[in-house]
């Protein structure tokens, strides 16, 4: 086991935090069984701060770990499956819909490929060269619930015979048959780490496709498998998700999304999720905006399902404020933190609990300039200095050195001032 490198954790990669040995555990397409999230919500119980975090890209993080617990918390996720490969433990970047196989718009259920993907990079020593962040997408449909893009994608098109490949985020003219969509992203990601390693760049595919021919290089490697497609490439939907209760694409199931403020569970709450979705036999997912979705739920246990999930404190009545916000983990996680962003980022929930938030609603709170939470297209950022929060509004700075309270404020009047447009269209 690594301790010390400080980014991209893993669970053979602890970074050393202010609070202890941070772990990241791998869940590629925020696939999980509830017994595993059990599992973790054990393990955060006995060996970290009692928390499990949810990330961005539908992974799990445990803080505050002690080195002399690695190895317990190695031995008992590897028995989990949730460490089935010490090599490839930040190979996990597979992101697809988290209402994938539940969702009655999509095209195509894309679980079965986000397996495959796993499997065929787990068993190639040369896929743990691809750079910690490498991302791959698996999307069934136009929707996306993250900005950010990924490395190498695939995206389902005509009724989701075909997958239309897209380069760091920017799509191609490129369609593969969708038997072949796994190929395509291992044969693509074998060719970017040649491309990288040979211009000595980081594998990431935003850097490669700088490098001159990298693309038609790339392109070229791929040609056997690319077909011609019709269908015009079209820009993704980036959906919100709010907090509730949603049809399956299953009679009698839906899909039930709880509010995850600041996107971490305690251990109690975690347990009560996986408690949930066991005895309904649900079918759980984590997902990018940092939640879960207990999925596939029946309609008629809808009463009993929320009596136990609201006894640990987890409502889905969009009321508690914390829609759209999201903040680092702030001064008791993090050395470099400048303000404690989650304590300001709770009391501008308060601010906002039982208000309707305006469409497209976010709010990240960094504790500096490194901003680990900024999501492109904020309505607000608060970033900390040694001299208070910048604020900025819709991207643009509106104030400098702001104590926490005039920040919160100013949020809270433009939060009002976007319900009212909204109101009065
Ligand atoms: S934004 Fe700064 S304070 Fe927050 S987690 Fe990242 S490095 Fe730490």
């Amino acid at each position: 086991m690594r301790i010390g490198e400080k980014f991209c954790p893993g669970v053979m990669h602890a970074v050393e935090a202010k609070d202890g040995l941070l772990l990241r555990i791998r869940v590629p397409g925020g696939l999980m069984s509830a017994s595993q999230l059990e599992v973790v919500a054990s393990l955060s119980h006995l060996f970290g701060d009692g928390n499990v975090e949810i990330t961005s890209r539908a992974n799990l993080q445990l803080r505050a770990v002690r080195a002399e617990d690695l190895l317990t918390i190695q031995h008992t996720l590897a028995s989990a499956g949730l460490f089935p490969s010490p090599q490839h433990d930040r190979i996990r970047n597979i992101v697809t819909s988290p209402l994938a196989g539940l969702d009655l718009k999509e095209l195509l259920d894309t679980r079965p490929l986000v397996r495959e993907l796993d499997r065929r990079l787990q068993a190639e020593t040369l896929f743990t060269e691809l750079h910690p962040k490498f991302s791959f997408g698996l999307h069934g449909d136009h929707q996306r619930f993250t900005h950010e893009p990924d490395d190498l994608s695939l995206e389902a098109c005509k009724n989701g015979s075909l997958m239309r490949l897209a380069i760091a985020g920017v799509n191609t003219d490129c369609c593969v048959l969708t038997e072949t969509a796994v190929d395509c992203l291992v044969e693509g990601s074998r060719r970017l780490i040649e491309l990288g390693k040979s211009a000595e760049v980081p594998i990431r595919a935003k850097r490669i496709i700088t490098i001159p021919e990298a693309f038609n290089r790339l392109i070229g490697s791929l040609s056997s498998m690319l077909v011609p497609c019709s269908a015009a490439a079209r820009q993704p939907d980036f959906v919100e998700v709010s907090q509730g209760v949603f049809p399956a694409s299953q009679s009698g199931l839906v899909n039930i999304i709880p509010s995850i403020p600041l996107g971490r569970v305690s251990s109690q709450q975690a347990s009560a999720i996986a408690e949930v979705v066991k005895q309904w036999n649900g079918d759980l997912r984590l997902a990018p905006w940092r939640g879960v979705v207990l999925g596939a739920m029946p309609v008629k246990s809808q009463k009993e399902i929320a009596e136990v999930l609201q006894s640990v404190g987890l409502l889905w009545n969009g009321q508690d404020g914390f829609h759209g916000i999201t903040a680092c983990a702030g001064s008791s996680g993090c050395d470099a933190s400048l303000a404690d962003v989650r304590a300001d980022a709770s009391l501008l929930a308060q601010r906002l609990a039982s208000k309707l938030a305006p469409a497209r609603w976010t709010v990240n709170f960094s504790g500096c300039d490194k901003q680990c939470a900024r999501r492109h297209g904020a309505s607000a950022e608060l970033i900390a200095s040694d001299s208070g929060y910048l604020l900025k509004i819709n991207g643009e700075d509106i104030k400098q050195n702001c104590s926490a309270e005039a920040a919160i404020e100013a949020v809270a009047k433009f939060h009002t001032l976007r319900v009212s447009e909204v109101a009065t269209v």
